[in-house]
């Protein structure tokens, strides 16, 4: 085995290679990029090496420095990760001219399934079922469109060198085949630098169903079994299970013999996985085709860890040092049911768009690290990280485990509802309202899975105004009354109380809101007896609230009960309910009058971003409400608003300024 080997990635692949590697008793060393200087995986390994910018071409794409920090460090092999040299035969290959072992398969077997094209060739020789299609080298546009009528419509063009779900273009009829081929072309050679395409058969309602392979250098290898990935945006996996529902004994049997027949067409060596793309008929049968090769570690492995009790890590280790395969293919076995969602830094309401910002809050539901578990969490960021737009938005994966699919499903909604991120953000809500469809509750699985729950999976509202805002009172209540606490030994004044306790007089306090864009008042009224009354909107109803000893806050109003987990950022309350979760922006006259009216308005960046203009100079008298400035962040345009009349003292930045989370944009004198 082993004594130190370097991990050539990040996030949390570079966390979870580690782990095993310091279970087994290898030394590890990490590399990082002047962005992840402080980030998880440097602290997870016994020794780090800067290898350069934040972007990755300048540095965990820079092979020649990833070979540089070996030979300094002293590591004898290096594990790609998945993404970045992962699927690069020129990295493999300097990897052993300059000794050390690649922890992957040889190069000859990454360039064979490198292009989909050749690849799909080679199985054909192999006699793996292949999607009716054409994956000549001929790219001539009018043959590609003859090729096409041949296939029937609807086609698939996808570039032969693609990945990560881009360089696709399903067409439908003959007419647009021209400009959806040109199109793919651009982003092919944009992407991938190489525009060969290859055309096949739509497949309509399909199901992703991949196998788990491996092999060894002396010659065996056997299938761990599969993975349904059907669950996709863009393309792109979302939930991932093991095993795949509904699949037919001899069905698992045939695809996994044909998975193995493909690794041994190049002499595979090492973990890899064979992608299926499945066509359901009619009558309920299935029908399984080549799809492609990716010869690394995937990242949905754990599922199959789950269900098969293995480390495969630890096998990639094992293989990579020289040791035959732990086990025969007779000794594998199947328990349970595993699911993996995958949680990343998107939002699902604007087309999955990738969000940036920083983690103010992040909490984990009652897990295991990396581990064998009921409940595992893989995850390469902490609590203050930033999520920079440099990397890939996935920042960490929940992976379930249960006797059944109905137990692995009830226990992923439970640890999904456990988070807590805020900040940034992020598809746990979405991925709760996956599991709760029809379709994924039935395990009625396909790629447009999403599609077709679209009116139940986007814009969903959990606990609906009149709670949500009365969850942010008590919240604003609750801290207020911290705040208030006096400090052990003090004396507190009851007249700078600010949890609306007033000697006698009833009083009437006004909160404004902000609740899915929607502008609203709401009313607090201390009531002689002491009780809150709250009105909302048309409710009016008493607000009872208590802190749990975990902190939770169990509220009733209007008849209706719910503990809440809250965060607090800035003026924006979030809510964490057992049936969600939402936010509510509380703009608070009492609470924040003071502040501004003492010490001017502060006026910083909700987020990170770019000054595109200021509407206001220095000297500028300016009332309340009033727009001074735009700012670019995650594509989209925020105004700064004037929180009170004032004048303006100085400008802070300059249009086409990048600024940080929390900077401070310009500063406001109290008139
Ligand atoms: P898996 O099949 O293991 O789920 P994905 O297709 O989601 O993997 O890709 C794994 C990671 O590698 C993702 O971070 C993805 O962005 C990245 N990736 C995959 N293929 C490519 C590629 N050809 N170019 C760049 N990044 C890629
Ligand atoms: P990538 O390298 O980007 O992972 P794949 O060839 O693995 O590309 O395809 C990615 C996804 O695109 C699949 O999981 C599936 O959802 C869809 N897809 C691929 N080929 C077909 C096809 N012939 N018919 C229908 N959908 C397909
Ligand atoms: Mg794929």
């Amino acid at each position: 085995m082993f004594k130190k080997i370097l991990i050539a990635n990040r996030g949390e692949i570079a966390c979870r290679v580690a782990a095993t590697a310091r279970r087994m008793g290898v030394q590890t060393v990490a590399v990082y990029s002047d962005a992840d200087a402080d980030a998880q995986h440097v602290q997870a390994c016994d020794e780090a090496v800067h290898i350069g910018g934040s972007a990755p071409k300048d540095s965990y794409l820079r092979w020649e420095r990833v070979l540089e920090a070996a030979k300094a460090t002293g590591a004898q092999a290096i594990h790609p990760g998945y993404g970045f040299l992962s699927e690069n035969d020129k990295f493999a290959q300097a990897c052993a001219a300059a000794g050390l072992v690649f922890i992957g398969p040889p190069a000859s077997a990454i360039q064979a399934m490198g292009l989909k094209a050749e690849s799909k060739q080679l199985m054909e020789k192999a006699g793996v079922p292949l999607v009716p299609g054409y994956h000549g080298s001929d790219q001539d546009p009018a043959l590609l469109a003859r090729e096409a009528d041949r296939i029937g419509y609807p086609v698939l063009i996808k570039a032969s060198a693609g990945g990560g779900g881009k360089g696709m273009r399903a067409v439908d009829k003959a007419e647009d085949f021209a400009a959806a081929l040109a199109s793919c072309k651009r982003e092919a050679i944009n992407s991938f630098g190489d525009d060969a395409v290859l055309v096949e058969k739509y497949v309509q309602r399909p199901r992703h169903i991949e196998i788990q392979v491996f092999g060894d250098t002396q010659g065996n290898a056997v299938y761990l079994f599969e993975r349904d990935c059907s669950v996709q945006r863009r393309h792109q996996k979302v939930l991932e299970e093991a095993p795949a529902p509904g699949m037919p004994p001899a069905m698992r049997q045939q695809m996994g013999e044909a998975a193995v027949a493909a690794a041994r067409a190049v002499n595979y060596v090492g973990a890899g996985t064979v992608e299926f793309i499945v066509e359901q008929r009619p009558d309920g049968t299935m029908n399984f085709f080549f799809m492609e090769m990716n010869t690394r570690l995937q990242v949905e492995h754990p599922v199959t860890e789950a269900i098969t009790g293995l480390d495969l890590v630890e096998w990639q280790l094992r293989v990579a040092s020289g040791e035959p395969l732990p086990l025969r293919q007779d000794q594998l076995r199947i328990h349970g049911h595993a699911i993996e969602a995958r949680i990343c830094a998107e939002n699902p309401d604007k087309q999955f768009l990738p969000a940036t910002g920083t983690l103010h809050a992040y909490q984990l539901p009652d897990c295991v690290r990396f581990e064998r578990g009921p409940v595992r969490v893989d995850s390469g960021v902490r609590e203050g990280d930033a999520i920079s737009p440099f990397y890939d938005s996935m920042i960490a994966k929940l992976i379930v485990h249960g006797d059944t699919r109905e137990e692995a499903l009830a226990r992923l909604d439970q640890a999904l509802a456990a988070m807590r991120v805020v900040g940034v953000q992020n598809n746990v809500q979405f991925l709760r309202h996956v599991l709760a469809s029809r379709s994924f509750a039935q395990a009625d699985l396909d790629t447009a899975l999403i599609q077709r729950e679209q009116a139940v999976l986007f814009h969903q509202e959990p606990l609906g105004r009149e709670l949500a805002v009365a969850g942010a009172v008590a919240q604003l209540l609750q801290s207020e009354r911290s705040a208030a606490a006096p400090a052990p030994g003090s004396w507190a004044d009851p007249w700078s109380r600010r949890d609306g306790w007033r000697a006698y007089t009833p009083m009437l306090r006004r909160i404004d809101y902000q609740f899915h864009g929607e502008e609203g008042a709401a009313e607090l009224r201390v009531l002689h007896d002491g009780a809150l009354q709250l009105r909302v909107g048309e409710t009016t109803g008493v607000l009872a609230s208590s802190t749990r000893a975990d902190g939770r806050i169990d509220l009733q109003f209007a008849g209706r009960r719910v503990v809440l987990g809250c965060v607090r950022q800035g003026e924006t309350v979030h809510l964490f309910a057992p049936q969600g979760a939402t936010q509510v922006l509380l703009v608070d006259a009492l609470a924040h009058a003071g502040e501004h009216q003492s010490e001017g308005g502060r006026l910083t960046a909700p987020m990170p971003g770019k000054v595109v203009s200021f509407s206001v100079k220095a000297g500028d008298k300016v009332a309340k409400g009033q727009a001074l400035a735009v700012m670019e962040a995650m594509k989209m345009e925020h105004t700064i608003a004037a929180p009170a009349d004032g004048t303006v003292a100085e400008l802070l930045y300059a249009p086409g300024d990048q600024v940080a989370e929390g900077a401070e944009l310009l500063k406001l004198a109290a008139s």
